[in-house]
């Protein structure tokens, strides 16, 4: 009897990691170019498995690509990078409180501090492991999310800052809204984290670096580059939205199937759960094995298209869990036809920010939630 191994199903994220270097190294030669002088490095953002790409093999291609520190939401996710084998600098971007602070030292990564109390509980682990610490220090400059409330640093710093075990090596802050041209919170937040870098010299803080931009504020405005800036989305080829770059940038994943089944509906027929599909003429439909656990958005049916033999198919009926019914009258599909749901085909192309703005979402969404069953094939 043998084993039936390495089987493939036919929905596939196809993850081009030649790609994503080649991202890394656009995103450097534009730093390079903006600022000659003083360029700010990057910390390559790689939490939620690298935006559902493949954290390991995310990591292991940046690290590759030059990167010398990747980022992370928490200490499982920096654990499992190094599992995997990555040796750059890794920064723990969320809250500690909850985690088991001995993976800090046994996995060498970097924290976030971002409270008083996280504070006290990694100089304790520190002081436990006779380890010095380096650590970023995260200012709240008005999301009001993590970090130190900006306008109490007088207070709340100095017990920080006298931590035997723990050395400051940056300090950095979040925006809400740098993607949101209309907002003045950006602008705000930027005059804030000015003053809180005075207000830290002021306190004999010395971190030896400072960064604050998302993709968006690297895009938006080089003000906020300071020494390193934290793209995520744009390392995966996509710009936020409604921001444009110049930025040479391809997308990195393609997600895409087959059509299993090819069947005609006649007129009045109905297709899918709810029949909210009726055909009005003769309809081809085909059906393509991915549905709402292979991450695929509920709202996809009656708004969104994939793309079939190089033109667009609607997405008709409703998305089930495993399948979707597409409609392809005229279009002489068969099974086994390749069906592009993110990705191009032909001369088309549909991309995340696409399918985001079909459902009403943001296209950081649509690249996470690509479901865990989906195999992510690498080139
Ligand atoms: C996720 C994250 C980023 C990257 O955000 P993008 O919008 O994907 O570039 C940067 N900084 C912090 C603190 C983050 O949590």
């Amino acid at each position: 009897m043998g084993i039936v191994a390495e089987r493939v199903r036919p929905t596939v994220a196809r993850v081009d990691l030649g790609v994503l270097k080649s991202n890394y190294r656009a995103i450097r030669e534009h730093l390079k170019r903006e600022r000659p002088t003083g360029t700010p490095g990057v910390i390559a953002v790689v939490k939620a498995n690298a935006y559902g790409h493949g954290a390991a093999q995310v990591g292991r291609a940046l690290e590759d690509a030059g990167a010398d520190l990747l980022a992370c939401a928490d200490i499982e996710e920096g654990a499992a990078l190094r599992a995997a084998g990555v040796r750059a600098d890794i920064l723990i971007f969320g809250a500690l409180s909850v985690s088991d602070l001995d993976g800090l030292f046994d996995c060498r990564l970097t924290p976030t501090i971002s409270s008083p109390g996280a504070a006290r509980a990694v100089q304790a682990a520190a002081a436990r492991h006779k380890q010095r610490v380096r650590y970023h220090l995260k200012i709240d400059t008005g999301m009001n999310r993590l970090g130190f409330r900006a306008d109490n640093l007088r207070r709340t710093l100095p017990e920080l800052l006298r931590s035997e075990n723990l050395d400051l090596e940056a300090v950095f802050t979040h925006f809400a809204t740098a993607d949101d041209p209309a907002s003045s919170l950006f602008d705000e937040q930027r005059l804030r984290f000015d003053k809180v870098l005075a207000d830290l010299h002021a306190l004999g803080a010395r971190p030896r670096y400072r960064h604050a931009a998302n993709s968006a504020a690297v895009v938006r405005d080089p003000r906020v580059w300071f020494d390193r800036v934290r793209p995520g989305l744009l390392l995966y080829g996509i710009v936020p939205p409604p921001l444009q770059s110049a930025i040479a940038l391809a997308p990195v994943m393609t997600l895409a199937s087959r059509v299993t089944a090819v069947k005609g509906m006649r007129a009045g027929e109905v297709t899918g759960y709810g029949a909210r599909f009726t055909a009005k003429k003769p309809t081809t439909i085909a059906i393509v094995p991915a549905g709402y656990a292979d991450g695929l958005d509920l709202r996809l049916a009656g708004r969104g298209a994939v793309l079939i033999r190089g033109r667009r198919a609607p997405i008709i009926g409703s998305v089930c869990m495993d399948m979707i019914m597409i409609d392809v009258t005229g279009l002489d599909a068969s099974p086994g036809d390749e069906v592009v749901f993110i990705g191009r085909q032909g001369g088309d192309t549909i991309d995340a920010r696409e399918m985001a703005e079909t459902i009403g979402s943001i296209p950081w969404e649509i690249v996470c939630r690509v479901g865990t069953r989906i195999e992510r094939v690498y080139a």
